[in-house]
């Protein structure tokens, strides 16, 4: 055992990786292939324990386990080893009259030492994806998992320092005091994924020492609905992504909007969906994950009981940390589900005649939602939410797609965060541009910038 895999304090740790960057190794684009090669590595050989550490976190399925978590991050760090010497290129100026004695270029530098704060609800992923950003972008990496999916986080403890540089890369591991403790070190960058409320934190600490972050946060994504969608599908895409996780998704739709006339022949088929996929025992069936944690089943279970009116699910136990899929309708804007992220899986439907007033009421709401979901099959109701509303993503008769595609950024705006990051974009929110010009000694070189030196008046211009 290596003395990094001994316990040692985050300080210890910050002071490593930041002894480790001032080396220069991380700049070596081999150097940063053979770790992103390691990363691969590390999901190959432990794809069976990190699927098992999800179940224990949250009884996630295997094939959401495998699809979103471990097949996301495999293909992002795919992505990273076959473009990381194309990204890592200088941009070379082009010459003018001005230059053409000088050399310039744009190169993608790293930050330095870099924290990554992850959240509980896809806990590899939300956690992983983000480091593979920060290795190819050439920083060391303080990594810190979410406290709450516990097997989790340990399973990243146990196989981040067996994988990787051990004086580069560190795990610390603890939940909000010992984040606070952390944040009092001096980062290069913080990348943080989580709640508004703790991004709030994280941006005031950052401020401290001047860090800039990139913050994935939360916040309400509204599904506007209209009477020209293909009711079955609307139905199977909209519950595909609010049952996922159970819900306990940064970028599950939280509310719908519709007419009750769309209303009646949505729940129609949400009830057929729902038959399909689960049959009539929905509980006993392994593709449905729980909720993570008595705290958040409390919170889902008093929206359930007090707010608007089951349509459908609404069946709830604590002991399984089990609430079932549901549907409320004739639920008020008042109602204690609209006022805060749901994340879970309840689904609101709040009645409102219009496009107009449905964009209203989301740009009166004064946070800026990370996703806007639209179900119509009419161009000019498109438009009008893409142009007037604005949210992190935007999304046409689907939802959560928008976050898979690898060559789509991702982030929220507003309250919903702030930078994107997945593939391409990752390298680009780890690393910033620099300028570099080389000028020589040359008669040329030394002439074309002669006219700058005083006395000025040789100039004869008159200011
Ligand atoms: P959270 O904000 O409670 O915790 C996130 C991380 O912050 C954890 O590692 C936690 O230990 C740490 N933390 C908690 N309190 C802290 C403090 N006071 N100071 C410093 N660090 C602290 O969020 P969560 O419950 O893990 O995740 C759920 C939230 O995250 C939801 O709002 C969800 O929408 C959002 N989320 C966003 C995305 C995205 O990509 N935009 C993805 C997943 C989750």
């Amino acid at each position: 055992m290596s003395k990094y895999h001994q316990k040692i304090s985050h300080q210890e740790a910050v002071a490593i990786a930041r002894s480790a960057f001032s080396t220069g190794r991380t700049k070596d684009v081999n150097f940063r292939l053979k770790q992103l090669r390691q990363l691969l590595r590390m999901y190959e050989e432990n794809n069976d324990e990190i699927l098992l550490a999800l179940k224990k976190d949250m009884r996630k399925s295997k094939l959401e386990g495998y699809l979103y978590e471990v097949e996301l991050m495999v293909n992002d760090v795919r992505e990273a080893i076959r473009h990381l010497r194309t990204w890592t290129k200088p941009k070379w100026l082009r010459k003018n009259w001005l230059t053409f004695a000088d050399k310039g270029k744009i190169e993608r530098v790293p930050f330095g030492v870099v924290l990554v704060i992850g959240p509980w609800n896809y806990p590899f992923q939300l956690t992983l994806v983000p480091l593979c950003g920060a290795i190819a972008a050439g920083n060391c990496v303080i990594v810190k998992p979410s406290e709450v999916s516990v097997h989790s986080a340990a399973k990243m403890a146990e196989l981040i320092p067996k994988y990787l540089d051990p004086e580069c890369y560190h795990v610390v591991m603890g939940g909000p005091t010992e984040s606070e403790e952390l944040l009092k070190n001096k980062f290069d960058h913080i990348f943080f994924t989580g709640s508004i409320q703790v991004g709030r934190k994280i941006h005031q600490a950052a401020a401290r020492h001047l860090t800039p972050v990139t913050l994935e946060l939360g916040g309400k994504s509204p599904v506007y609905i209209d009477n020209t969608v293909d009711y079955a599908m609307a139905a199977q895409r909209i519950m595909w992504g609010k049952c996922m996780n159970m819900g306990q998704t940064c970028v599950a739709p939280d509310f719908i909007i519709c007419t009750k006339e769309v209303e009646k022949a949505f729940i129609a088929e949400v009830k057929n969906a729902m038959q399909a996929w689960y049959g009539s025992d929905w509980k006993s069936k392994p593709d449905l994950a729980r909720i993570i944690n008595a705290k958040h089943f409390n919170r889902l279970k008093s929206y359930l009981l007090n707010s608007g009116k089951v349509a459908v699910g609404g069946g709830y136990d604590e002991d399984d940390l089990w609430i079932e899929p549901s549907i409320l309708v004739d639920v008020k804007v008042t109602d204690p589900i609209m006022q805060e992220e749901v994340f879970g899986p309840i689904l609101p439907i709040v009645n409102m005649n219009s496009v107009v007033e449905a964009i209203k009421y989301i740009n009166g709401r004064n946070s800026v939602p990370l996703c806007m979901y639209v179900f119509s099959a009419d161009r000019g109701v498109q438009s009008l939410f893409e142009n007037h509303v604005s949210a992190g993503t935007f999304a046409c008769n689907e939802t959560i797609v928008q976050f898979a595609i690898d060559e789509l950024p991702f982030g929220g705006a507003g309250e919903s965060g702030m930078g994107t990051y997945h593939g391409k974009f990752s390298f680009d929110a780890f690393s910033r541009d620099r300028a570099c010009v080389y000028r020589d000694f040359s008669y040329l070189a030394d002439k074309l910038g002669v006219f700058r030196y005083p006395p000025y008046s040789v100039l004869k211009i008159n200011f």
